[in-house]
């Protein structure tokens, strides 16, 4: 019988014969966006942070309170900064600053503002809002951090505000068929037998 470990993709965690990764995404995106996981969020192999950022689609960061924090992550960037949160006190310009990174924070409330409390650089971004959008597709998880939604819906939700409708479509395809993969996987026992890498 094939090991489950290794038979699993270890870029969309999910089982080999359920991979996502052939679905097109046209990379680099027009816009920076890096994906802070908390450790936690990198076992989990429902994160969307986690494939956004295991599928080279987005830059992804570990975040530690002390030896990989914001001050460390961000220390060469000299274009402005902003955190993608709920509850940001601006919402997104019409037009964009040019070469702005957008930050998001993946994991649960409760994880996202752990980071927050220990992270004074991440703290002190200016946060931004999205626009409302549609509810939040996701079945896979609870207490996401971006109003509700998922990071990835959140990262396709900022393509689509910044005229980039092209690929905050094909992010959506690969959430719909990432969400689909992972309940057939959960539904076989998989994820019982192996943890992603
Ligand atoms: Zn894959």
């Amino acid at each position: 019988m094939q090991n489950p470990i290794l038979s699993s993709c270890i870029h969309c965690a999910l089982p080999q014969h359920l991979c996502v990764c052939d679905l097109q995404i046209n990379l680099p995106l027009p816009l920076q966006c890096c994906i802070i996981l908390h450790a936690r969020e990198m076992e989990k192999a429902s994160s969307t942070g986690r494939l956004l950022y295991k599928t080279g689609i987005c830059r992804g960061e570990l975040w530690h309170r002390t030896q990989h924090n914001g001050r460390h992550m961000f220390t060469h960037i000299d274009h402005p900064c902003y955190l993608l949160h709920p509850q940001g006190e601006i919402t997104l310009p019409a037009a964009l600053p040019e070469r702005a990174l957008f930050i998001a924070l993946d994991g649960t409330w409760q994880q996202a503002n752990k980071i927050l409390r220990q992270d004074s650089f991440l703290a002190d971004l200016p946060r931004v809002r999205l626009p409302p959008a549609d509810p939040s597709q996701l079945c896979l998880r609870r207490n996401q951090l971006q109003g509700g939604l998922s990071t990835l819906e959140s990262i396709a939700s900022l393509l689509k505000y910044n005229a980039a409708s092209i690929q905050a479509a094909q992010l959506m395809a690969l959430f719909e068929k990432f969400q689909h993969h992972h309940l057939m996987a959960r539904n076989q026992g998989y994820y019982n037998l192996c943890k992603p890498v």
